[in-house]
């Protein structure tokens, strides 16, 4: 979920060449060998683009388990459920390319959304925003596209809740806004630069990019682009503490005192995890600033397993101003009697329910949707739950750049340091999503 600036109607691997976020490297010939930091999508995606590029490379990866923000995890022994990354959109190309290179199916994860609001629920048929703001929304939508590069940097300098404000948006349908614009970002509306929504909203899917999964949970994917790159190329349980480089070779070190040698890196390591590390010479003043700058959000994901699929609905979703706030139906296309619907939780709300106890998550989860299915606390089996912003190397879910800050810190994180290239999720056209991930990993190593 989040921004694109401008349409790619071809993806990376169909046209084999890079699109206007080229970026110029120091090094002119490719390199011989290349250390690739992260094992999550962006890493693999550069491993893979290297191995057709026929250029020798090693993963290096902190954690036991390959892929980073994609987590799939058995809820039951035949159910499995994302705690990461949830969505593929339609518009994610190099994504879906990639899955049918690797024959993965794609399976329909789109959902009609219910409101519960102030205790009151209302089937996705029985609710829209009002006419008049429908209206206005498609006329800006509309402009956007048209947008001068002037016009959209001014939109930067505003928030997405006084862009909204100064529209003479309805308080229903702010509220409204507020509750399922902050589930994209993962933060309050109040902290999003305008830009970024509306880059988000201009050019998505008609369901927000909320379209896809991968058949069998979207690890799929990392097992079976690591047995591409090759298992023997990743070495997990290396953390990477130090980076040395001079006009030969860019030399690392790992927290268990190993030490690798290449003549270029590429780091796709989420900002916090880039700031830990040791940088001989140094990161430049402003490259530290800008590290320190940008923020991740605050999800909490709470899949709870019943004996039942109460709500009916495959397609259910729901939107509430309860605690948990965002509830869907994960197992949706996966055919079982036992269902799991998962909460997901943003900002305030997530630290909220990523302290309570399993038991509390669930009688959180099934006292906010009471007006809706009543009293289900004995249909509920288990939970699995993951609190993003404790993960001890992004703090966060996904970045979320705020006011002034996608013209600003991200021009400067995306800049080569010497022989470490930078990819990632942060970096990319469409940032938040596996596909901006991807893409960056992929562009990067083919511009080494
Ligand atoms: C709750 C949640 C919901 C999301 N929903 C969606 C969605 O619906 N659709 C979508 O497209 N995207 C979604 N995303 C975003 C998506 O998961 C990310 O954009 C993408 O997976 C990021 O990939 P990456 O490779 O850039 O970073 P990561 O996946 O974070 O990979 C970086 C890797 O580096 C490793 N690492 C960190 N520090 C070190 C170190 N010092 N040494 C070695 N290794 C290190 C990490 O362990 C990690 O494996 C969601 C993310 C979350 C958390």
């Amino acid at each position: 979920m989040k921004r694109r600036t401008f349409i790619r109607n071809t993806s990376i691997f169909t046209s084999g060449t890079l699109l206007a976020s080229q970026k110029n490297f120091a090094i002119a010939s490719p390199p011989k060998k290349v250390i690739i930091l992260g094992a999550g999508i962006a890493g693999l995606g550069a491993a893979y683009q290297l191995q057709q590029r026929g250029i020798d490379y090693l993963l290096l990866e902190a954690k036991k388990r390959l892929g980073g923000r994609i987590f799939t995890q058995n809820i039951t022994a035949d159910l499995t459920v994302e705690l990461g990354a949830e969505w593929i959109g339609a518009s994610h190309l190099n994504l879906i390319e990639l899955c049918n290179k690797l024959v993965l199916s794609l399976q329909n994860h789109q959902f009609d959304t219910d409101l519960l609001l102030n205790g009151q629920h209302q089937p996705f048929d029985q609710w829209q925003y009002s006419t008049a703001w429908q209206k206005q929304f498609a006329q800006l939508k509309e402009d956007f596209t048209k947008g001068s590069p002037k016009m959209l940097q001014q939109l930067d300098r505003l928030d997405w809740w006084h862009f909204l404000k100064k529209q003479g948006i309805s308080q229903r349908d702010l509220e409204i806004r507020e509750l399922l614009d902050s589930t994209d970002f993962g933060e309050t509306i109040r902290h999003v630069s305008a830009f970024s929504a509306m880059g988000e909203y201009a050019f998505s899917s008609p369901k927000n990019e909320m379209d896809y999964k991968i058949q069998g949970g979207n690890s799929q994917l990392i097992e079976a682009l690591a047995k591409q790159i090759g298992k023997e190329k990743i070495k997990t349980q290396h953390k990477v503490v130090a980076i040395a480089q001079d006009k030969k070779q860019v030399r690392i070190t790992c927290d268990n005192q190993t030490t690798w040698e290449a003549d270029a890196v590429i780091c796709t390591l989420p900002t916090f995890a880039v700031s830990q590390i040791r940088f001989t010479p140094t990161l430049p003043a402003s490259y530290q600033e800008a590290l320190q700058s940008l923020q991740y959000a605050r999800i909490t994901k709470t899949a709870v397993l019943f004996n039942e699929r109460f709500w009916s609905r495959e397609n259910f979703d729901l939107i509430s101003d309860t605690l948990p706030q965002y509830f869907f139906h994960s197992t949706k296309n996966q055919l079982e009697t036992q269902g799991v619907l998962t909460a997901y939780s943003v900002g305030d709300r997530a630290y909220l329910m990523g302290k309570l106890t399993e038991q509390a998550k669930i009688k959180a989860i099934i006292s906010a949707l009471q007006p809706a299915f009543g009293d289900t606390f004995h249909l509920a089996q288990r939970v699995l739950s993951y609190d993003w912003s404790t993960d001890p190397y992004s703090y966060g879910a996904y970045a979320y750049y705020r006011p002034t800050q996608w013209y600003t810190i991200q021009k400067i994180l995306a800049q080569p340091f010497k022989r470490v290239h930078f990819a990632g999720e942060h970096l990319a056209e469409w940032q938040g999503f596996m596909e901006g991930a991807l893409t960056s990993g992929l562009e990067t190593a083919l511009a080494l």
